[in-house]
């Protein structure tokens, strides 16, 4: 007889390269206040607490200058149960094995909370992309392309953009394998240019996606959007495109912060100046249109919304308990640390957890896979129009769970998540 195993703990990541990381610790935890909702069997739960597979490549860089540099990249497959993997491709100085693992944890259950046959994954690099210059950028995409082509493919694991990357980063992503395959191949990643097979409205989805969740908070709490105000924090893809919906709604932008620093105009941060100082190369914290603050002061302003849409763990224990918001709605992917989250669970404020809020990236890119591989196109209203379907759709299901067992948000979103991959792995059994 063998001797007995050492009973996984629920709590903790297995991969000793886990353990440390904090972003996967808070990844784990949250599978396990779901796990325990939903009675999940032990073996299920030590399989979802592991990504199926990690690639971790050397990317040597031939610089400007004429140097070599070696990016360190990731590529983390969460889980394969319901189809190919999906998920972004980050380039930050924040990257490590641990923020990718997390990610691709969360792209699993927001892919199975908005019902899409995949998997989730993501990958990073390690870099600062504002420093390099797009020859470098190029280089090190199409390197890294090369490097993890052994585990990626059009039914295996399909990339997207994420922080610090764009539709310029997946057509090269999407030439390298083409040229490695031989035959043009635009199912390889979504989020590309329209004119090599991207699909309209994919650019603006997440942010879309993200206001439609608002509007549907708004009417329940019965909160009309004229003279609404929001806070954003972030003003990349996702925090650019929300603010621009959120204005067109009736809302005025009362605070905004980037990687330059914070601002604050009580009567509304004008979008188009700002948009053209910005577009002159000046930081948002010079915004004349705007005062500057500091970054701490941006989420305790009073506002309708606060929306953070940039990094992992920004609202915490330490200030948690002073938002002054009434919903909070996370473009960020994990913006909120299970501390925090207790925190808010005693304060009336509407949380629209990650997964549910920011799945209208993932969603169009869905129909952007589907339509590469039909070769047929919709329209943008026929893009719009089923995005909000679907995002409405997950907001209910989140909503009536959250009322029916009188959980938070984000337990609910979770529970529905997880349980849709434990169910499909439960289906198919283990192998052998
Ligand atoms: N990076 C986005 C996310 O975090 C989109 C991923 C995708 O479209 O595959 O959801």
């Amino acid at each position: 007889m063998s001797a007995p195993l050492p009973v996984s703990d629920p709590t903790m990541p297995d991969s000793p390269f886990l353990a440390e990381s904090p972003v996967y610790r808070m990844a784990c935890r949250q599978l396990e206040l779901a796990a325990l909702e939903l009675n999940l069997d032990p073996g299920i739960h030590a399989r979802l607490k592991s990504p199926k597979r990690s690639m971790i490549v050397s990317v040597p860089v031939r610089m400007d200058d004429g140097r070599t540099h070696v990016f360190t990249g990731y590529r983390v497959q969460h889980s394969l149960t319901s189809g190919p993997s999906k998920g972004g491709l980050r380039y930050a100085p924040s990257v490590d094995f641990g923020e990718v693992a997390a990610l691709a944890m969360w792209m699993s259950w927001k892919c199975a909370l908005m019902n899409l046959p995949f998997g989730g994954a993501k990958g990073g690099i390690t870099c600062d992309p504002l420093k390099l210059s797009r020859g470098e950028l190029e280089r090190m995409t199409r390197r890294f392309t090369e490097e993890v082509l052994p585990i990626i493919g059009v039914r295996q694991d399909v990339m997207a953009p994420d922080m610090g990357t764009d539709e310029q980063t997946m057509a090269w992503i999407m030439d390298t394998f083409s040229m490695k395959i031989g035959y043009a191949c635009p199912e390889i990643v979504t989020g590309k240019p329209v004119e090599i097979g991207g699909c309209i409205g994919r650019r603006e989805a997440t942010g879309r996606g993200v206001t439609y969740c608002i509007m549907e908070a708004m009417e329940i709490l019965k909160i009309s959007p004229q003279g609404a105000t929001a806070v954003v924090q972030g003003y990349g893809n996702v925090g650019s495109v929300t603010c621009a919906e959120l204005v067109q709604r009736g809302f005025k932008i009362v605070g905004l912060g980037d990687h330059t620093g914070s601002i604050r105009n009580d009567s509304g941060i004008d979008l188009q100046e700002l948009q053209a100082h910005l577009a002159s190369g000046k930081p948002l914290k010079d915004f004349p249109g705007a005062n500057p603050i500091p970054n701490s002061d941006l989420f305790t302003i009073p506002c309708t919304v606060l929306v953070p849409a940039a990094l992992e763990r920004q609202i915490t224990a330490a200030n948690a308990s002073h938002l002054k918001c009434r919903i909070l709605a996370e473009g960020a992917n994990g913006p909120t640390t299970p501390d925090a989250d207790e925190i808010l669970s005693q304060s009336d404020i509407f949380v629209i957890p990650d997964i549910l809020c920011n799945a209208g990236g993932v969603t169009v890119s869905y129909f952007e896979w589907v339509q590469d591989i039909q070769q047929l196109w919709w329209s943008e209203t026929q893009v719009n129009e089923k995005l909000r379907e679907l995002m409405r759709r997950a907001f209910h299901q989140v909503y009536d769970l959250s009322q029916k067992r009188r959980l938070p948000m984000r337990r609910a979103a979770l529970m529905l998540g997880v349980e849709r991959v434990a169910l499909d792995k439960q289906r198919r059994g283990l192998f052998p």
